[in-house]
């Protein structure tokens, strides 16, 4: 089901193997020019070599010029959620920190083109300090995400004492890390970064496979080796036009990702960043494959279809509708395979709260999350 990509002949093992030799010679694919970056690993560009259809994730095409019916610079509002650079508090109890700018791979229909690959790089010390004092005095945070730029590009070291500083945050429950380099470059997975992360559990890889394609033999060992050291893994999918915008690729996509322990987790429409007109589904389209996909995929492998609202609305789930009828006290509903059904709402003494003593316990735990103060300075 795996096939190895291979190496090509004249690129020594020790070198085509090395996550670092594959980042520094990340190469452009295209001689137009962009005011966004470019480039891939030679891994990503070996695949893309030899499966034409990836081809348009990276090449710089000349439809990306068009500004369309939609180009936004920061789709998803993140300026307006950001107490200072590189954080984005969005939702009271999570925060995403930007740690690097830099990617192993520069979508063209990434939703923040605005920020990576423009030689800000790393993080500074004084950032960091900042957004731990922040973190700290906002007790309601209880998930940090890593994301970029790409997070896995940053060496083991470095990666080592950002978690560790996250960690010894007493209200911090929950770690996550955003990368594409399984994707991009497999071998960033080593048995030392297996390491690394496991020290910080509980923490969550998120992966970003679009494409079966994607999923190599190479591909296979490293998530086999993370999954093998504890670390749970989600999968983040894009539609993508004439890419992977079809229920048989979707399936053959998140039934693999589930085989090889991840959890297919979001399928999401493309963010209307600039020139991304030529990438984008149309909502209807998007629905059409998850709700073919409802009922023959199994729940473990159904990811969530989202988008995100455009200017920092946060996510809009969105699912088939299988209600035929509302009354008053009973819905009707018709199936995945047209089977109907109604749902009758209990007579008498339904909606009633619980009363018992451990349940106040846990609407203070809710009070405290749902009063955190987020973005500049929101409440609800
Ligand atoms: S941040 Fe993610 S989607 Fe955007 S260019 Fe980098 S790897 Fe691609």
């Amino acid at each position: 089901m795996f096939k190895s990509l291979g190496k090509p002949d004249p690129t020594p093992e020790k070198d085509w193997f090395n996550w670092k030799w594959q980042v520094k010679n990340i190469q452009a694919l295209s001689l137009k020019e962009s005011s966004f970056s470019s480039g891939a690993t030679p891994y990503y560009l070996r695949l893309i070599e030899k499966n034409a259809c990836l081809k348009p994730i990276v090449e710089i095409s000349k439809k990306e010029f068009n500004s369309g019916r939609q180009s936004l610079k920061d789709p998803l509002g993140e300026k307006k959620h950001s107490p200072f650079p590189r954080l984005i508090h969005r939702y009271p109890d999570r925060v995403l920190f930007l740690v690097t700018d830099q990617c192993a791979v520069y979508c063209r229909y990434c939703t923040r083109k605005r920020f990576t690959g423009k030689k800000q790089a790393f993080s500074a010390k004084k950032e960091q300090k900042k957004i731990l004092s922040y973190i700290k005095e906002n007790k309601g945070i209880r998930e940090v995400i890593l994301s970029g730029g790409d997070p896995l590009t940053l060496s083991d070291s470095i990666l080592d004492s950002i978690l560790r500083q996250f960690r010894e945050i007493e209200h911090i429950e929950i770690i996550r890390i955003a990368s594409r380099l399984p994707v991009v470059c497999p071998m960033r997975l080593t048995s030392s970064l297996c390491s690394v992360l496991k020290k910080h559990q509980p923490l969550f890889l998120m992966t970003h496979f679009n494409h079966p394609l994607e999923l190599t033999e190479e591909a296979q060992n490293a998530l086999s080796r993370m999954a093998d050291s504890g670390i749970l893994m989600f999968n983040q999918t894009v539609l993508l036009n004439q890419i992977n915008n079809h229920p048989s690729i979707i399936q053959a996509l998140v039934r693999r990702l589930l085989y090889l322990r991840v959890k297919p987790y979001y399928m999401f429409q493309c963010d209307p960043s600039e020139g991304t007109d030529h990438f984008r589904t149309s909502i209807e389209n998007s629905l059409a494959i998850q709700k073919e996909l409802w009922g023959r995929l199994s729940g473990l492998a159904l990811p969530n279809f989202s988008l995100d609202i455009p200017g920092g609305g946060g996510k809009a789930a969105l699912a088939p509708d299988f209600t035929v009828q509302k009354e008053k006290r009973q819905w009707h509903f018709k199936g995945w395979d047209f089977v109907e059904g109604v749902y009758k709402n209990p007579i008498k003494e339904c909606d009633l709260e619980p009363t018992d003593e451990s349940f106040k316990n846990y609407k203070e735990e809710w009070d405290i999350l749902k009063n955190q103060a987020y973005g500049k300075r929101n409440t609800l």
